[in-house]
């Protein structure tokens, strides 16, 4: 018998090794986990729990990539301009991907559980490496869940840049539903209006003040309660802050704050994902979103 779901406080699922790969002045760095970590040991305010990844799962990932995509992961060669080829890259990906996994297994349970690992994933799409994703780890388990009981899957994005590969795997999945929220114009262009029948998209201008991408972000999880979901999965990006080096938004901690507060009285399972966050202050950033998750 498990008493996981009596323990209190965060469960992190999270392998030091993640840290291991990287290149010259990437912005997807080993610091953003390694600094992370150290700040959320380095605290006592908010209880945690550690737990590694779970295994990866082949099939799970073949719900969502084509073999040739999974296959590509092994083939010395960058993918794009952002996205290089790593010694070992496929199985950081597959990491990646088992954290999730056991998240969605923790969320379950009645656990509140965040996945700390590198590569993020919401920019991969079926059959495409790109934007700093290999392997969409947030798309993989929404399918996972609706492959293994869940009725309605609802994948809400806080990235400031466009989930465009989750929402290419999940258009018109039948049970899922997907809700980003981003700046546009910037990368990678997309999402600009809604998509299919199951994927919302919410475009917010550059410099747009606090407050409106508040309301915005607000009127995104609206919907997501209309459609009624049984597990919320979070695409969980810092990169809307104000300082982030990628984007021109003006998010504050206290913002990532009432998100997980918001996402915490949704009153349902919800399992969080780092997707993108590029700035010095990131570790603070998701300290405040698990505190706001935690309920305190
Ligand atoms: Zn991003």
């Amino acid at each position: 018998m498990s008493l996981a779901s009596s323990m209190p406080g965060m469960k992190i699922i999270t392998d030091e090794r993640c840290a291991e790969y990287s290149s010259p002045g990437h912005p997807e760095r080993p610091a953003r986990i390694e600094r992370t970590l150290e700040k959320l040991r380095s605290q006592n305010d908010l209880p945690i729990v550690w737990a590694p990844p779970g295994p990866p799962d082949e099939a799970a990932i073949l719900r969502a990539h084509s073999p040739g995509h999974v296959a590509r992961l092994n083939e010395q060669q960058d993918f794009d301009a952002d996205t290089p080829f790593h010694p070992r890259i496929a199985d950081y990906a597959r990491a990646s991907v088992g954290a999730v996994l056991e998240a969605l297994k923790c969320a379950r349970a009645g656990e509140s559980v965040f996945s700390l690992m590198r590569p993020p994933g919401h920019h991969a799409t079926r059959n495409t490496v790109m934007g700093f994703c290999y392997l969409n780890n947030i798309a993989i388990a929404a399918l996972q869940a609706l492959a293994t009981g869940a009725k309605r899957v609802a994948v809400y994005d806080f990235d400031v840049h466009h989930g465009n590969g989750t929402e290419n795997i999940l258009l018109n999945q039948e049970g899922a539903a997907f809700f980003s929220i981003h700046q546009s114009p910037c990368y990678p262009g997309t999402g600009t209006r809604d998509v299919g029948n199951n994927c919302f998209n919410y475009p917010v201008p550059p410099l747009t003040p606090r407050e409106n991408y508040r309301q915005t972000l607000a009127s995104a999880l609206e919907r997501l309660k209309d459609f009624k979901p049984d597990i919320v999965a979070v695409s969980a990006g810092f990169d809307a802050y104000a300082r982030d080096p990628l984007a021109q938004e003006t998010l504050e901690a206290e913002d990532f704050y009432w998100l997980g507060q918001s996402l915490r009285r949704l009153d349902v399972p919800v399992f969080s994902v780092l997707e993108g966050g590029y700035s010095k202050d990131l570790p603070g950033l998701i300290l405040a979103y698990l505190t706001g998750l935690d309920g305190k």
